[in-house]
């Protein structure tokens, strides 16, 4: 990575500011933690940090509080999690630039753990207002940014602080950027892009990026209906999105003349409502009839995706295959993350629901790389600047 990281630094008797991303989701009402992924991926850095001789100020967000405190969005479950998980005590403080976390951090002695409050519970954050980053920066010596799922925001404790201080990378984030970064540079070849997910509205830049850097594309999900349509054929009361069928049809133009392959489903599973356990039936793409609506890929799609994509060289992955939150049109993403573990392709998995459904099929340890970005891993694809990676210190 271009960015210095943890590694070049000599931590003894340093504190360091450390953004992290506990933006954890929590069991519905309550403060259970459902999914602590994104707290387990930090450790690594923290203890990097404390055995290097440092002591360390953690700072997050959780939920969007907008600039005032909530007390449901508090950090005690996380404080008390992340002392679990490091196996020491976690001192947790409702402040972050006031004097009250100030005197925390400056009591702390080498390898102690401070986690400051919730850094959405002041305007001065999402503003990144210089003087909200001045008041953070006061809390160390060296900044780190680990928090990958937030680094495409530019506020005080994502950015702004590394004008203040020295930033540097933390494991997570050299990570990320390392397998993110090295799909689209320097990739094993042949490079698939598998895209999926509701709309082809949100994937409109990276497509456009992937066209000239894949070699293959695939395209599943509500996504793959405006692109049946842009090839004619009828979808029902499909996922529509009118304005785009121009674009798809374009895209398909353009990868014939870039050599790039562009697969869409023979088959589909349809439906006439969204609705788990309804009747469904699988038809070939181009005989969906007028009332029903495509709501997975076919098994015979699914099979053909998951053989081809398990035997790229590499294959970054966005977006499911179908409505995988409801049964039984969970199984095209099911058959094709099957595929994707047991190939020998390097696989990349993005960040939000691809991650989560990785994860919710027990095969996120057969990937490569699964990112803890959703937006971020998005808009690194897409080619855009970072601003939480572009403010470190260069090598
Ligand atoms: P994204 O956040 O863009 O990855 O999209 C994920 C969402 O796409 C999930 O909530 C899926 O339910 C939805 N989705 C996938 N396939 C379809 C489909 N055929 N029709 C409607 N929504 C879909």
């Amino acid at each position: 990575m271009a960015k210095q990281t943890v590694r070049e630094v000599d931590w003894a008797g340093k504190r360091a500011l450390v953004r992290v991303d506990f933006n954890v989701p929590f069991e519905r009402g309550t403060s259970r933690i459902s999914d602590d992924i994104r707290i387990r991926e930090a450790i690594p850095t923290i203890n990097h940090l404390r055995n290097g001789g440092a002591s360390v100020v953690l700072c997050t967000h959780l939920g969007r509080p907008g600039g005032t405190r909530r007390v449901d969005l508090q950090l005690t479950p996380i404080a008390e999690r992340l002392a679990t998980l490091l196996s020491t005590t976690v001192d947790y403080v409702h402040d972050a630039p006031g004097d009250q976390a100030l005197a925390k951090a400056n009591a702390l002695e080498a390898g102690q753990v401070l986690l400051v409050e919730n850094i959405r519970f002041w305007e001065g954050e999402e503003a990144n207002d210089p003087g909200f980053a001045q008041a953070i920066g006061r809390l160390a010596d060296v900044y780190v940014n680990d928090a990958f799922g937030t680094a495409h925001r530019a506020h005080a404790s994502t950015e702004g602080v590394a004008h203040v201080l020295p930033g540097v990378a933390g494991l997570l984030m050299e990570k990320e950027v390392t397998f993110l970064g090295g799909v689209l540079d320097d990739p094993k070849r042949p490079l698939a892009a598998l895209l999926g997910g509701a709309k082809v509205s949100d994937k409109i830049k990276v497509l456009e990026r992937l066209i000239d850097h894949a070699d293959a594309l695939y395209v599943g999900g509500g996504m793959a209906a405006t692109f049946l349509k842009a090839k004619g054929l009828g979808i029902g009361n499909s996922l529509l999105e009118g304005n785009l069928v121009d674009f798809c049809a374009e895209v398909l133009v353009r990868c014939k003349a870039a050599g790039t392959t562009l697969t869409l489903p023979t088959d589909v599973v349809i439906a006439q409502k969204l609705e788990a356990g309804i009747p469904t039936r699988t038809v070939a793409a181009d005989a969906v009839p007028d009332d029903w609506m495509i709501l997975d890929i076919g098994p015979e799609s699914a099979d053909l995706f998951a053989n081809q994509l398990g035997t790229m060289g590499t294959v970054v992955w966005n977006g499911p295959m179908g409505v995988f939150e409801v049964p039984p049109f969970h199984t095209g993403t099911r058959v094709v993350a099957e595929g994707l573990a047991a190939g020998s392709a390097v696989t990349i998995i993005g960040g939000g629901s691809t991650a989560e459904v990785v994860d919710a099929l027990g095969l996120a340890d057969e990937m490569t790389h699964v990112s803890t970005g959703g937006g971020a891993s998005l808009e690194f694809l897409e080619g855009k600047v970072l601003p939480g990676v572009a403010a470190l210190q260069d090598k």
